[in-house]
């Protein structure tokens, strides 16, 4: 099977392997080890000096840990969005009662550093900033390095959805000013799912001592003092972590360096490939991600037929478009373990099952 979603994605046969190992005792000293050789290579990925948090559940749950961890009820919150999941941001912090003010582009389009300058100027009460780096449903990836240095300009807390670019795409946490940033291990880490990866800088912990949501599983006044010796609160996904750990193994002989232009590479190749075939990308492409691509579907294409098409008759899993661009766009991952000639025999395979999806001009 080709599995080219953005998450899972497919994990390489050593980080399988190491999953198939025995299980420890997760506060015995060999499993310490681990966490500390996790927790201490993962700030590398991260670009910070920060702590980081290995927590047991997707990325979202990752999302909501970086929002009880901070704020109060009725805190002002700038969810800034441009897609499915910085709604799912905005969603996430409106059931913990915050004050949510959304600054809306169009899907496809970039968030406008400009447009969050005056957002903050208008409401001085607002105390965080919530920011999607890689849109994963319109295939963009924000100016995140602009978009922070404004908000840090204002003296607002930076907090960062990074799931699908974080270990693929340049992230520099510190040097950007991102105060809490959120990853998971089934993306860009080449991991199975499980676990969320969290950073948290000094001026989120200051927030962290005022902060009054409910909170008791993501409590990281719980977490900084397990990890001080090793340890998470509650038992880990000891699994994940072996899996995770591997990878980094495989992603630090690469480099960071490395690994950001293989994906703008395969980027290259999936975006011109798709062109080659007469369809056109969605969004702006100035802004066009190099760990997903967005393609309208034009020219008769049903991309749900396509999907359908690709999986039964060539093993081949490609995703289609979330909520408001459901059947209109249908999305290559590229990300995590890839390289151009994966997406080369995926734009080959593509070019014979298009016209069997509608597709008129191939
Ligand atoms: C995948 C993804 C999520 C959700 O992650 P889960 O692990 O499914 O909870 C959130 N944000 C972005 C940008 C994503 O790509």
């Amino acid at each position: 099977m080709n599995l080219r979603i953005p998450g899972p994605t497919p994990c390489p046969e050593p980080v399988l392997k190491a999953m198939s190992k025995q299980m420890i005792n997760h506060r015995g000293p060999e499993f310490k080890g681990i966490l500390e050789r996790t927790a201490e290579r993962l700030k590398h990925f991260f670009q910070t000096r920060n702590d980081v948090f290995v927590l047991t559940c997707s990325g979202t749950g990752g999302m909501e840990a970086a929002i009880v961890n901070t704020l109060s009820p009725g805190d002002g919150v700038l969810a800034t969005t441009n897609g499915a999941f910085g709604d799912r941001f905005a969603e996430i912090v409106e059931a913990f009662g915050a004050k949510v003010q959304r600054l809306q582009f169009e899907w496809g389009k970039p968030v406008e550093p400009e447009a969050v300058q005056k957002a903050l100027q208008a409401d001085p009460s607002i105390k965080a900033v919530l920011i999607t780096h890689n849109e994963t449903s319109t295939g963009i990836t924000n100016d995140l390095a602009a978009i922070a240095s404004v908000v840090k300009r204002a003296g607002k807390l930076v907090i960062v959805d990074a799931i699908s670019s974080l270990g693929s795409l340049d992230l520099q946490s510190d040097a950007w000013g991102c105060d809490v940033v959120v990853t998971g291990s089934q993306k860009g880490f080449m991991s199975p799912p499980g676990l969320a990866m969290v950073s948290f800088g000094d001026q989120a912990w200051a927030a962290h001592k005022q902060a009054k949501m409910p909170r008791y599983n993501w409590d990281f006044t719980k977490y900084k003092s397990f990890q001080a010796r090793w340890e998470t609160p509650w038992t880990p996904a000891v699994t994940g972590v072996y899996a995770l750990n591997t990878a980094m193994d495989m992603m630090m002989k690469e480099g960071l360096p490395q690994i950001f232009a293989r994906h703008a590479r395969v980027a290259s190749v999936a975006r011109e490939g798709v062109q080659s075939l007469g369809l056109s990308l969605f969004g702006d492409l100035n802004y066009a991600s190099n760990v997903i691509t967005a393609v309208r579907a034009t020219d008769g294409l049903d991309p749900k037929k396509l999907l359908a098409v690709l999986e039964t008759e060539y093993d081949v899993i490609v995703a289609g478009g979330q909520s408001k661009l459901d059947g209109k766009i249908f999305r290559i991952g590229h990300l995590g373990w890839v390289n151009e000639k994966d997406i080369e025999d995926l734009i080959k395979v593509l070019k014979v099952a298009l016209p069997k999806a509608g597709y008129k001009k191939v």
